[in-house]
This record gives C-alpha cells, structure tokens and sequence, in this order.
C-alpha cells in the first residue's frame, strides 16, 4: 500500500477537487457550461478559453478532479475510454512497436490491430504476468508498453512497478489502463507508470448515464502533446458529461467501499458453492497473484468471473434468469451486471483460441453493485436452480 503524496485525502480530493464554488454566485456545484466561444477583451486576449473543443470550463474541473485522484498533476478528459486510448497511440509515429497484455479489453485489442496497424504501428500481444515473455517481446523500436490490471474477464494481476522498469530500460512509456481499479485502488503513477488511461463509463461516473474518458500523467511535456491531440483529433466530451462524470467522482470511494465488500463476500460464497467450478478475484487467498494485489491495491475491486459447472447453454440460462443483476455488458455502475464471455464480450475469439486463454463456455462474468448482498446470493442460487 502507498501514500498519497498530495494535501488531501482521496475520499476529500473525490468531493472538492478541481471544484470551487462560484465566485459569483456562490454555487457549490461547477455549472454545465454548455458554451462553444469565449467573448475576448481584445483580439487574441481571451481569459482562459476560445472555444470548447479546446477547453471548456466544466471539462477543467473534471479534469483536475480526475488528476488529483490518481494523484497526478495533469488530467485530459475525452468523450470515451477508447478517445483516450486512441490519444496515447496518437503519441507514437509509424514504424513504432507497441508492446501489450494478450487479455486487453476488446476495444484496445481492436484499435491497435485494426485502427493503428494500418498506420504502421506493430504491436505484440504477451501474458504480461510473465516478464520473460515481455522483455522477450521489447526491442529498440518499442515506444510503448500498454499494461490493463486487473485484467478482463479472468482478473488476472499484473506488476506495474516491474513492467514500468522494463519499458523504462527501452526509453518506452509505459500507460496502464486503470478503469478495472479505480484510483481508490490503485494509482498507477506511484509504481512507474508515465500515464494513465480510464474510461469514465465505468466506476469514476458510476452510474451507468455516461460515456467518458481520461488520461492523467506528470509530465508537463507530455501531457501538452496530449492535449494538442486532444484538441486535434476532438474526441472531446461535452460539458453536460463531464458535469455527470464530476457528480459520480464525489461518491467514488463511499461507492468502492460497498463495490469491494459485496465483491468479497459474494466470492467467497461462490467458492464455496457447489454449481461452481473456479472463482476469479484476486482477494481470494487462491488467486495466484493474490500477494500482488495485495502490495499493488488497497482493496481488490467490484469485478468477478466465475466458471459454471455446466455447458454453454446452462450459462446462458443463468445470465438470462437473473433479476438483481442485468444481463448487460459494461461494468462499474451501482447495478450488478451479469454477463457470458463467451457470447457476449469474448464472442468475437475463435473458440479454440477463447478455451486455451481461459475464456470457457461456463464463464459468468459480473459487475458487483451496490444491492444487498443477500439480494445478490438469493438471485444466483435462484438462478442456479434454474439453470442446473
Ligand atoms: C470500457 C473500457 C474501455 C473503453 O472505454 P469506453 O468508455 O467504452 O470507450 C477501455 N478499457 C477498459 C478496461 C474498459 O473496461
């Protein structure tokens, strides 16, 4: 576990950072600038803002929470977690090697390979738990080391500190996606990382109401060549959003307090169980990176996969038959979620290839919410009965 560096505390940094009350009016809350131009005293002498794609006054503030949780000095925001990803590949030129985790969230897989490969960029796939395996992967012309913990659907727990050292040796940068936990968990930056990436959809807005995205780092000169692509390329998100994002934010520690708890305990009961074969969560003492989560988080997260002991279909009937947890994909929201990999957010894997990563038939994944947790074990043994 690590300190924070700053003056406050992240569950006070969550409420007031980046937000004073209007200078006015008075009024606690940022307001929802929905403005596009900026009135200037003179030609070129403006206070602070032109126009909106460049800087918006609701986005400051966001951006300054999100970099104060994180506990960084610069935060950028985006109109989507796959805006901000797309900005970090914006950093790099043709002919660069990228190298990543081979379980990275689908989306990330697909702009690299079917956005960015296009363009030159050569990217390496590796089980980033293994450092053979990524220092094997590593050259000269490696810019980027892309590192997603815990990662999607198997929470598999990967060791910043050791993945910033290697990318570090090669002069690369190394980002790691942080949506899976959440600075309340997990602050990157602390262990070596020179950015962090976050879809805002998820646990930071919290409510399933909004998509958004951010990257936060401490870099003066980097962050300016992410905001000119920022502003560049537009991927920016309107002030109603951010002022969404900047609602959820405030409660994100009280909300991941509860998240982890009902995560816990509902692990802990499903191991136990005995329609189910393995549990997937890193704050069981069997998870085999268990020791790291411990050193790397302060909590182990809301999210969970566990493998059904049955076929494709009684899966499906237990994702189809719950009623506290929504059959959706997406996670991070106050709801639980349920959803089946192997159908739904791993379909597009060949299914050889999706059985030898892991990904079975039977994987159930969930988004643990905020509900009572016996609601939750009293909506899975029903479903279980159903199903089995
Ligand atoms: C959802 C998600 C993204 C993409 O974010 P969007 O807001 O959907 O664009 C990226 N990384 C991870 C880990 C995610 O869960």
């Amino acid at each position: 576990m690590t300190d924070r560096s700053e003056d406050f505390r992240i569950e006070t940094d969550a409420i007031h950072a980046g937000q004073e009350p209007d200078e006015e009016t008075g009024a606690l809350m940022t307001p929802i600038h929905a403005n596009s131009t900026y009135k200037q005293d003179g030609p070129g002498e403006h206070r602070g803002y032109e126009y909106s794609r460049t800087g918006n006054p609701t986005r400051t503030d966001l951006e300054a929470n999100v970099a104060a949780l994180e506990g960084g000095e610069y935060g950028r925001a985006f109109s989507s977690g796959m805006g901000s990803i797309n900005t970090v590949l914006n950093l790099l030129e043709a002919g660069d090697h990228v190298v990543a985790g081979d379980d990275v969230y689908g989306g990330t897989h697909r702009i690299f390979t079917q956005v960015y490969e296009k363009f030159d960029l050569e990217f390496d796939f590796v089980d980033t738990t293994d450092h053979d395996a990524v220092r094997d992967a590593v050259g000269e012309s490696t810019e980027l080391v892309w590192v997603e913990t815990p990662t999607n659907p198997l929470m598999n727990v990967n060791d910043i500190d050791a993945l910033a050292d290697i990318a570090h040796e090669y002069d690369a940068l190394c980002a790691v996606d942080n949506t899976f936990a959440t600075p309340y968990l997990q602050r990157p930056l602390e262990h070596g990382a020179d950015i962090v990436s976050h879809s805002l959809t998820k646990y930071l807005g919290g409510h399933s109401d909004v998509v958004g995205g951010a990257l936060v780092t401490d870099d003066e000169e980097l962050d300016e060549e992410i905001g000119f692509y920022q502003n560049s390329v537009g991927a920016t998100p309107s002030p109603f959003d951010c002022f969404l994002v900047l609602r959820g934010t405030k409660t994100l520690p009280i909300r991941m307090d509860r998240h982890c708890d009902n995560a816990r305990e509902l692990a802990r009961w499903l191991d136990e169980h005995e329609a189910v074969d393995e549990v997937f969560y890193p704050g069981l003492d069997s998870h085999p990176q268990h020791e790291l989560a411990t050193e790397q988080m302060d909590d182990f997260g809301g999210m969970l996969s566990f493998e059904l002991d049955g076929t494709l279909e009684q899966a499906s009937t237990v994702v189809e038959g719950t009623e506290v947890f929504t059959l959706a994909e997406s996670l991070g929201g106050v709801e639980s979620l349920i959803e089946q990999p192997a159908v739904m957010t791993h379909a597009a894997i060949p299914r050889e290839e999706r059985i030898a990563a892991g990904l079975t038939d039977g994987l159930i994944r969930v988004s643990v919410g905020v509900e009572h947790i016996e609601d939750m074990k009293a909506d899975l043994q029903r479903a279980f009965d159903a199903a089995l």
